[in-house]
């Protein structure tokens, strides 16, 4: 079933959808980028910096994405290992693995988030950063996992995922750390159909993460800037996806006190009892209440009553417990295949500089585009026609092109 976001769609999602398709048709003859062409993407990571008292916020396509920028950001990769819960959702450790890090797993609790001693124990010289997932809507131990950062020089990154608008101690969970990675995919909190979100207060990390996230450019789009150039990924959002989660994100106190207000009438008629208690909550205020958790004292007797309830206990959800995990459990075995990617060469062997191609660099110093149907400053193709072009359109521009070579080389 999709997530709260999505049962709570409504007219402004469609105002503001619409508010993008009405100023695209408005500029599509526009010869270039259109100013207003990420104007919801940014004005959802103002609301959403706003919204979270952070002092970055970069949307992304996925939250997955928003893990791997974080990841990216913090310089994690070959060599490095990050502290992971085993109950999780395979992006979380999918995201390390791409970074060409080591995931190490480390124990849960009956809050279902991770055990803080547990992580104490796995900690070696190689551990660059732990990450607590906020796992089904609740916040985990941030007090005493924060600490443990701290103590030992390690990077706090929050997979809040599930978490849009849960709070410890009153402060937004993914606003602990160095990073924090939210998913507006239609399971969460809030939706934008697909997309997500990274937050940060630390400006050089959302520099580099922006990098990552867009060809390495600077932000906003610009060529020069200070930090990190770094190699990108393309892993923006896109204005139909910002308009409606900037809709949702104006819902999501209401989603919030709506959750929790069936929540907590729901656990008032279900009281624990002997073998049966809630989940831990370590901020029972600060839970999304998106679902509403108890535990059994054995496992025959919860198999039982999910049984009769025509459900599973959460051992049994796919992509959920690291042992569920078919790729990751031969990954660990020592097997390479499950990771796409290997080990770079020690040296590269290649000149990719300027000039290592000589005749690309020739022909391509010859060559002049004018558009017809696709306008690409970063394209080089600025100027020509437009698809709304008309026949009016073609011949002025003919007429601009020869005057233009006519003067350049004579009549
Ligand atoms: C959903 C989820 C993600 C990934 O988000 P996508 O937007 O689906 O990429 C990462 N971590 C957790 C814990 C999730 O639940």
């Amino acid at each position: 079933m999709p997530g709260p976001g999505y049962a709570h769609f409504g007219a402004e999602e469609r105002r503001n959808l619409l508010a993008v398709v009405d100023s695209w048709l408005a500029t599509s003859d526009a010869h270039s980028r259109p100013p207003g062409v990420d104007a919801q993407v940014r004005g959802l990571e103002r609301e959403l910096s706003e919204y979270f008292a952070s002092p970055h916020c970069l949307a992304v396509n996925s939250g997955t994405s928003a893990l791997l920028a974080a990841l990216a950001a913090l310089g994690i990769g070959p060599g490095d290992e990050v502290i992971v819960p085993g109950y999780l959702y395979t992006a979380s450790v999918s995201a390390v693995v791409f970074a060409g890090a080591t995931p190490v797993f480390a124990e849960i609790d009956e809050s279902l988030t991770l055990d803080p001693a547990d992580v104490l124990d796995r900690i070696t010289p190689r551990t660059k950063a732990v990450m607590p997932i906020h796992m089904l809507g609740a916040p985990c131990d941030l007090a005493a996992l924060g600490q443990i950062a701290d103590d030992h020089g390690l990077f706090l990154l929050e997979d809040a995922a599930q978490a849009c608008g849960a709070t410890y101690r009153g402060r937004p969970v993914g606003t602990f750390g160095q990073a924090g990675a939210f998913s507006t995919n239609i399971f969460k909190v809030i939706t934008g159909g697909d997309g997500g979100f990274l937050l940060t207060p630390d400006e050089r990390l959302f520099q580099r993460a922006y990098s990552f996230h867009h060809h390495g450019w600077y932000p906003y789009g610009e060529e020069t800037g200070d930090g990190d150039q770094l190699f990108g990924l393309n892993l923006r959002m896109n204005e139909f996806t910002a308009a409606v989660a900037r809709a949702q994100l104006g819902r999501l106190d209401a989603i919030l006190e709506h959750n929790r207000t069936l929540a907590r009438a729901l656990s008032a008629a279900i009281p624990a009892r002997d073998g049966l208690r809630p989940r831990l909550l370590h901020d029972a205020d600060g839970d999304c209440a998106t679902l509403l958790v108890y535990l059994f004292d054995d496992a025959a007797s919860a198999d039982a009553v999910a049984k009769e309830l025509g459900t599973r206990t959460l051992l049994h959800s796919p992509k959920h417990y690291y042992g569920g995990l078919p790729e990751l459990a031969s990954l660990m075995a020592g097997d390479a295949r499950p990771s796409p990617f290997r080990r770079p060469p020690e040296r590269p062997r290649h000149d990719y500089r300027a000039g290592a191609l000589p005749r690309t660099d020739d022909v391509l110093a010859r060559s002049l585009a004018l558009t017809v149907g696709l306008t690409d400053t970063y394209l080089g193709a600025d100027f020509g026609l437009t698809a709304r072009s008309t026949p009016a359109d073609v011949d002025a521009v003919a007429e601009r092109c020869r005057t233009a070579v006519a003067e350049v080389l004579g009549p």
